[in-house]
């Protein structure tokens, strides 16, 4: 019998995000095999470590890291330094406010106003 070398790529937290990076991995034309979760060809040989390990063949372990970095990534749009709701400034790069955690908001990035304290 011949078998295909087969790697782990990841171990994923929880189902959904097993379930998540497959769908990706799959829609990119990348066979996916899924190790720790119920009714997987896997599953009955795992005992114990509740993990779910995504599993690629060793072609395609490249590509799915490329994959995987790409969906681990923050948003394709570059973020500029940008004037959080709570008044600081954050630097270009970070998606989250340093002083109150805010959200960075694409719509909310106007600086049509210039309220330079005094
Ligand atoms: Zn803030």
């Amino acid at each position: 019998m011949e078998e295909k070398p087969m790697v782990r790529l990841l171990v994923a937290e929880t189902e959904v995000d097993a379930g998540f990076y497959k769908a990706a991995l799959e829609g990119n034309g990348i066979p996916v095999f899924v190790s720790g979760m119920a009714g997987s060809a896997f599953g009955a040989a795992l005992d114990g470590p509740d993990e779910i390990e995504i599993i690629v063949y060793q072609k395609d372990l490249e590509a799915s890291r490329l994959i995987i970095a790409e969906l681990d990534a923050e948003p394709d749009e570059e973020i500029p330094a940008w004037n959080c709701m709570c008044g600081v400034e954050v630097d270009e790069g970070f998606g989250v406010c340093w002083s109150c955690g805010g959200e960075y908001d694409a719509g909310a990035n106007s600086h049509n106003s210039d309220n330079s304290p005094d």
